[in-house]
């Protein structure tokens, strides 16, 4: 059975690593704190429970959480065949992440991030072998998104990417292969030239975000609201793929206002802190944010 640690179990790390071990995979799921990762066994869980109740899991539930396994730091990477990285979308935080996997990991073994924006080629610039590092960019919420964008750096071998391809598939997802690594890569940078007039047309009061929702469900078939879509990813992320996009010379895929900036200081992180463009009830049921 194969072997796949994954650093970072927030909101997308532990999607990731549950749907791991659904496929059969052994998981170690490392975080800075064991609490971390204990929060994440808890909701991945609960998550697997849900499926089982509703006859979608193909083993007992229990089956599936014995392959996940908490670790506190990264010397699993020297025994694994696969290493995802899903911690912050910090810069430096993750290139200090890769060097470091690049020094503890066997030589043979990928490297992926799931960074939302920041190019692949600038987080393998430090390691010593940067053409086994590549995107793995899932959509969250994992278990329930079917793509992934599989991401070429400047430097990942075509062997790699061919094999990204082929594990996105094991996986029960779709790849969609990017063959240049550019900030947002391909489905961040086209939501996001939408989601930047959304934020900018809710700013100047023209609209409000639940609007925006029905519209965008109603008139082009969307599954989910541009502002569904952000409360669910988080905003904090949200805001520093903006940062991303604004340093590396996407700036017009930014929204114009600070609105997010100005929700995160009032703890408006979405559905993570209860509240977002939306509020969110004990159960995680959306609510209306005027209704307050
Ligand atoms: P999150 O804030 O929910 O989780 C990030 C986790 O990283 C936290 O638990 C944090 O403790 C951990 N972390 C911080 N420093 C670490 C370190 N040194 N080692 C290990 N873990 C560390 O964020 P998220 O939404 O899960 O996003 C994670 C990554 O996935 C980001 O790069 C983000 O851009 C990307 N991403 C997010 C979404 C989304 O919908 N939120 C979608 C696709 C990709």
């Amino acid at each position: 059975m194969d072997k796949i640690l994954v650093v970072g179990a927030g909101f997308m790390g532990s999607g990731i690593a549950q749907v791991l071990a659904q496929s059969g995979y052994q998981v170690y799921l490392m975080d800075i704190q064991l609490a971390i990762t204990d929060r994440a066994l808890g909701n991945i869980r609960w998550s697997i429970e849900k499926l089982e109740a509703k006859a979608l899991l193909r083993e007992p539930s229990q089956k599936v959480l014995a392959r996940i396994s908490p670790v506190k730091d990264l010397s699993k990477a020297s025994e694994v065949d696969w290493v995802i990285e899903a911690a912050l979308e910090e810069e430096d935080l993750k290139r200090s992440i890769f060097q470091e996997l690049d020094r503890i990991s066997r030589p043979e073994t990928p490297l992926a991030t799931n960074t939302s924006s920041i190019p692949i080629t600038r987080l393998a610039e430090n390691t010593k072998q940067p053409e086994r590092v590549l995107g793995l960019h899932f959509f969250g919420p994992v278990p329930l998104m079917g793509l992934v964008e599989v991401v070429k750096g400047e430097k990942t071998s075509p062997k790699i990417f061919e094999r990204g391809v082929t594990f996105v598939q094991s996986l029960g997802k779709t790849a969609v292969r990017v063959q240049r690594d550019i900030p947002g890569f391909v489905m961040n940078r086209i939501f996001s030239a939408a989601f930047r007039e959304a934020v900018d047309l809710v700013d100047q009061g023209i609209v409000s975000a639940e609007d925006v929702d029905v519209g965008m469900r109603l008139g082009y078939g969307w599954n989910a609201g541009p502002f569904e879509i952000a409360d669910n990813a988080g905003l904090d992320t949200f805001v520093r793929v903006a940062k991303t996009m604004r340093a590396l010379g996407a700036g017009y895929l930014a929204p114009g206002s600070n609105l997010m900036e100005r929700m995160m200081a009032e703890g408006r992180l979405g559905r993570k802190t209860g509240k977002g463009f939306y509020r969110y009830s004990a159960e995680g049921k959306r609510l209306p944010w005027e209704n307050e």
